[in-house]
């Protein structure tokens, strides 16, 4: 679930573990470790909490010539967060290093019982000493394949064996790349983490298992296999903060670049080009994804819902944890679309494959294009973030809600619901979102966190397109400023909700839907009059009485199908203030992991 990495090669080995730790820190973790190996001998170091703890600890011992190692980031699943519980753990000859879920691994452990006296409660030390109980001192891969043969679950395990000067890796469903420098080899569960060093790796598929020595060998089936060595396309500087306080600040700023990118790759001629799909052929839509990658596909949904519904076209969104475990009616005229930043996340993953199973139309949204997801959908279309550190989304939702617009508007167009100078149109202002990004951003955003961040409690209220981006921005709020934060249909309110109203409590207002502002500014009135502290964010064009709000956000008027893209980022902006001022740690949020690759 967190982060793995392997060294072996001429510099400091222990400096090199850490500072590429460092660069996964972003996919949240509880508690960290290394081993590295000295003179044939391993050691293991390990600490709850941040790096910096590691990194102390590991101050004390001399490491200098140590040859290779193999160090850890985790994501508690199995037992709590303790040293024990922390890895690299250690079972007879073997050392290892373990993300993802074992699911038999009670059936392994009663196998093994007898035999070994366990430390920890983890699931990964029960598939360390399954590769030592079948271990002879000399028979590395075939220990190995053995073990992984009776696992069931997810993994990507970093090996070290007593004695012996080598480094092994293989994966199952959660990711694992080898990264190729000059005379020296890294292991890693993101690219991202070696950009330091090299941009040049080699993607592992399930099952392969690479050996690391002098040189590196890829086996499948015991076989040595040779596999394409890719390169990275996008710099380190791109993985750092860059002068910015926080990655997530950064990461907003950089929806005005991602805007460009995303307008020269996806329109041309004023047309929606590069979308690879033939939407013709499709009576049926489902969107499924999870967390903000869920979110992001409601708005498509939504313009679906509202302009091309009909009794032989629909759209559904569905959370992947739920969509894998429904009945489904599939046949040819189905076309699923999969939304995932990391391309990873297990449950979306698992939909994925069920779909391919199926033999049904598969497309990918994602942002890593060497991605599981993006080698086994059917199309790809890529979301062109770059790099997203902040555990917290915000440039990778814009993004999807980006491409999931421009889907809408193909659909619409390809069934002559909007003709070419409609589109044009509408095209024309997604040329112009750099231009109100910035100005967007540059708002006037901590006077109104100042005045609401020592709340309990923050709502928000919206109607029509609004509620789903209230949905994302009530998440984001939660997610960074730990504050508790829901969100109603704003009709909603006096059905229930209304009750959690008292004086003073934030209520956040989006009206970017003019159909039906009328109707919320008689929402937000009744929350008013119960002594709520109005805030409203506002498109241009919606008019509202000066008394009406405590602060008022309004952003440009652009076309519906970006417009939202405007108001969400005004919320961001809000929620990362507020965080700022309650002191959160706004990148790494507790609890929180980047790449869920666990279900
Ligand atoms: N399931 C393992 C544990 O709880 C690995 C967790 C992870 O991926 O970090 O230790």
């Amino acid at each position: 679930m967190c982060g793995i990495i392997g060294y072996k090669g001429k510099r400091n080995v222990k400096d090199v573990l850490i500072s590429c730790l460092q660069m996964l820190e972003y996919r949240g973790y509880d508690s960290s470790g290394l081993a590295v190996i000295k003179n044939n001998k391993i050691r293991v170091t390990k600490c709850v909490g941040r790096i910096e703890n590691l990194k102390e600890k590991v101050s004390r011992y001399d490491f200098d010539n140590s040859v290779c190692g193999i160090a850890h980031t985790r994501w508690a699943t199995h037992g709590k967060v303790s040293e024990e519980n922390s890895h690299p753990h250690r079972v007879g000859n073997v050392v290892l290093v373990h993300n993802g879920v074992i699911e038999n691994y009670k059936e392994i452990e009663d196998l093994l019982i007898k035999k070994y006296k366990f430390k920890s409660e983890t699931d990964s030390e029960r598939i360390c000493a399954l590769i030592d109980s079948f271990y002879n001192g000399n028979n590395e891969l075939e220990a190995i394949e053995k073990a992984t043969s009776m696992l069931k679950g997810s993994y990507s395990l970093g090996i070290m064996f007593e004695g012996k000067n080598k480094i092994y890796g293989i994966k199952k469903d959660t990711p694992l790349v080898l990264g190729i420098g000059n005379k020296e080899f890294f292991l890693a569960s993101d690219i991202c983490a070696l950009l330091p060093y090299t941009k040049e790796f080699i993607i592992l598929d399930d099952n392969e298992i690479v050996e690391i020595g002098d040189n590196f060998n890829i086996y499948y089936d015991g076989i040595i296999i040779y596999k394409k060595i890719e390169t990275a396309d996008y710099d380190v500087e791109e993985a750092m903060k860059n002068g910015y306080e926080h990655f997530m600040l950064k990461e907003i700023n950089e929806q005005i670049d991602i805007s460009r990118k995303l307008y020269s790759k996806y329109i041309t001629n004023e047309n929606i080009n590069d979308l690879i799909i033939d939407l013709d052929k499709y009576k049926r839509i489902d969107f499924v994804g999870c967390g903000s990658a869920y979110n992001a596909s409601l708005v498509a949904k939504y313009f679906i819902d509202k302009y091309c519904t009909n009794g032989e076209f629909y759209a559904n969104c569905y959370a992947s944890s739920e969509y894998r475990y429904m009945n489904h009616y599939f046949d040819k005229n189905v076309l699923v679309v999969f939304l995932s930043q990391s391309g990873e996340t297990a449950d979306t993953l698992a939909c994925l494959r069920m779909c391919n199973e199926e033999g049904i139309d598969t497309v990918a949204i994602v942002n890593v294009i060497s991605s599981t997801m993006a080698r086994e959908a059917k199309y790809v279309l890529p979301m062109l973030a770059g790099p997203e550190i902040c555990v917290a989304t915000t440039k990778g939702y814009f993004s999807q809600s980006y491409i999931c617009s421009l889907l809408v508007l193909k659909v619409m167009y390809k069934r002559k619901i909007i003709n070419r100078e409609e589109l044009t149109r509408i095209l024309e202002d997604f040329n112009k979102l750099p231009k109100y990004i910035d100005e967007v951003i540059n708002k006037d955003y901590k006077i109104i966190a100042d005045s609401i961040y020592k709340n309990k409690d923050i709502y928000y209220i919206g109607r029509g397109i609004d509620i789903y981006t209230c949905y994302e921005a009530s998440l984001k709020l939660k997610e960074i400023s730990y504050i508790h934060s829901e969100c109603f249909a704003s009709g909603e309110l006096k059905h229930g909700p209304i009750a959690l109203i008292s004086k003073r409590t934030p209520v956040i207002a989006l009206l970017s839907e003019f159909s039906v502002c009328e109707k919320t500014i008689n929402n937000i009135c009744e929350a008013k009059a119960r002594g709520a502290k109005i805030i409203t964010i506002r498109k241009e064009s919606i008019n509202i009485d000066k008394n009406l709000s405590d602060y008022d956000i309004v952003v440009p008027l652009v076309s519906e199908f970006v417009q939202s893209i405007l108001i969400i980022i005004a919320c961001q902006m809000l929620s990362y203030e507020v965080a700022k001022l309650r002191k959160c740690d706004i990148d790494k949020p507790r609890n929180l992991s980047k790449s869920v690759t666990v279900e």
